[in-house]
């Protein structure tokens, strides 16, 4: 999943006003954020298939330290006390963890049977990009109402925090409609493009966030 991701860090601001968007973004695509360096390492590999779901021609053979569900879960608790610890705020152990593994439970919605329990284990997947228009349905419907429950849950302070705001939402929409079933160049773009654009996304919801102020 992609801009699903967004959706549910989104949302979470309504939860979780104290802490930036940033960290509620870093939060649900830490998986994804994790994912490149230990791909570039050669400690997690992916290959280029075009057919290997109607959505993305992507094939994980193998991403147990980034998105297995007991590795999802203990990087939650990792991100999790650091978020507490720059807000002073223990509820957001919980809240951060949840949003961390919350990343597997939507590729595992989405993936076909990559998604790993713990390193070795069976592989799960209920395979929704296998159809492109439901797969566009879930994750636009989603989209939506995070973006809308964020609007609602801040309000702009000037019109970075309203313009930057938009320019986000569009990007990230037309983004995603112009990557469906491209095939990148090689795996160094997947990693390059991986590591550059999530720091980039992050970056940009952490400029427009400080020009929201959260509504009470
Ligand atoms: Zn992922």
């Amino acid at each position: 999943m992609f801009i699903g991701h967004f959706a549910l860090g989104f949302a979470a601001k309504r939860v979780a006003p104290r802490l930036s968007l940033a960290a509620l973004f870093a939060a649900t695509q830490l998986a994804d954020i994790v994912w490149p360096f230990l791909v570039a390492l050669g400690i997690e590999q992916v290959r280029i298939d075009p057919r290997n779901t109607a959505f993305t021609p992507l094939d994980f053979v193998s991403y147990p330290y980034s998105h297995s569900l007991v590795f999802l879960c203990v990087w939650g608790v990792v991100f999790g006390l650091l978020c507490a610890g720059i807000v002073h705020d223990r509820r957001m152990v919980l809240i951060a963890a949840v949003l961390v593994v919350s990343h597997w439970v939507l590729d595992w919605i989405t993936h076909r049977p990559d998604m790993p329990l713990y390193p070795g284990s069976i592989k799960l997947g209920l395979g929704l990009w296998n159809s492109v228009p439901a797969t566009i349905g879930v994750e636009v419907a989603m989209f939506a109402a995070g973006v809308w429950t964020y609007a609602r849950a801040t309000r702009a302070r000037d019109a970075s925090g309203r313009w930057a705001f938009a320019a986000f939402v569009g990007f990230l929409l037309v983004n995603y409609f112009v990557n469906i079933g491209s095939t990148p160049p090689g795996i160094a773009a997947i990693v390059a493009v991986g590591i550059a654009g999530t720091a980039m996304l992050v970056l940009w919801a952490w400029w427009f966030d400080r020009h929201r102020t959260p509504v009470v």
